[in-house]
């Protein structure tokens, strides 16, 4: 069983790598992939607690934030690229993560600043708090918002703060998508577009979007996501078809207490696709 899409507490994940595996192993997963934002932190200690734990073997991952402009010039979509297989000694990947690091944390202070705007204060030295040693990201500012009195749960947080459209969305210091795919290909990786009907885009805007990736070099489309209707699936099977791609799966796991993104409890790949791993 395979999940390819996960996260540990080196970004917004709640296990650390090492208890990540051990539940993977419980859960029933025989392939897993450690995709975390824009870090690969934690992928080692992954290998190394598969190596001590039988019959589970580790996909070396990560997930790319990236900026997509449907036109030039135009605001653009924030998308991610998970990079499969990647080789975690390649110069181009180390960069690349250097790089990301930089623009996250340059990119927490756009939020902290954004948010004292409208009344918010403190939110970077809470929000690096719940970062800990992992690279800082928006849930960690949802997490902050909510100890702090601001709003009640994650989703008051996005709506009212960090989601699309709200003062902490910051996406403009992200590479373009093409750049991103460029920098998993020559990491010796395989570029798969996640989770994409999370972008909640019209059938033109996502056959648009599959047309760039293609362009761009990407090889895979993640099918199913996380515990995803019917529906969807069969949709997203019939695009990966349409654009010769080869087709993923993962729970996007972040926590235990998320049973949409239980770790290992995703739908099977619809039998018209190739899985990505014919790749691997
Ligand atoms: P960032 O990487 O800093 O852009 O933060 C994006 C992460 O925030 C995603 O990977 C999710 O884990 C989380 N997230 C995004 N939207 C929501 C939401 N509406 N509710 C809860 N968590 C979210
Ligand atoms: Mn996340
Ligand atoms: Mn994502
Ligand atoms: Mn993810």
């Amino acid at each position: 069983m395979y999940d390819l899409h996960t996260h540990s507490t080196c970004s917004d994940g709640g296990l650390p790598p090492s208890e990540l595996v051990a539940l993977a192993k419980v859960n029933g997963v025989t392939v897993l992939a450690l995709t975390d934002h824009d870090t690969v932190a934690g992928v080692e200690q992954a290998q190394a607690q598969a190596a001590a734990t039988s019959d589970i073997e580790i996909v070396t991952g990560i997930e790319f934030s990236a900026l997509h402009a449907f036109r030039e010039g135009s605001a653009g979509m924030g998308v991610h690229i998970v990079g499969l297989q990647i080789d975690l000694q390649s110069e181009v990947l180390i960069q690349a993560v250097a790089q990301q690091t930089q623009a996250r944390n340059k990119r927490a202070e756009q939020i902290a600043h954004r948010l004292e705007k409208v009344g918010v204060k403190g939110s970077l030295e809470g929000a690096k708090h719940y970062a800990g040693d992992g690279v800082i990201g928006r849930p960690h500012f949802a997490q902050y918002l909510i100890d702090a009195g601001y709003v009640n749960t994650f989703a008051q947080a996005f709506q009212r703060y960090l989601g699309s459209g709200k003062p902490g969305d910051v996406k403009q210091l992200w590479p373009s998508m093409a750049r991103v795919v460029q920098w998993i290909l020559e990491s010796g990786g395989i570029p798969v577009l996640a989770h994409p009907d999370k972008y909640e885009l019209t059938r033109t805007k996502l056959y648009e979007l599959l047309d760039a990736f293609v362009t761009a070099g990407g090889q895979a489309l993640e099918v199913v996501s996380g515990q995803q209707e019917a529906g969807v699936t069969n949709k997203l099977a019939q695009a990966a078809e349409e654009f010769s791609l080869l087709a993923s799966c993962g729970s996007d796991f972040h926590h235990p207490n998320q049973p949409w993104q239980a770790l290992g409890k995703i739908p099977q790949l619809p039998v018209s696709c190739q899985p990505v791993w014919e790749a691997f």
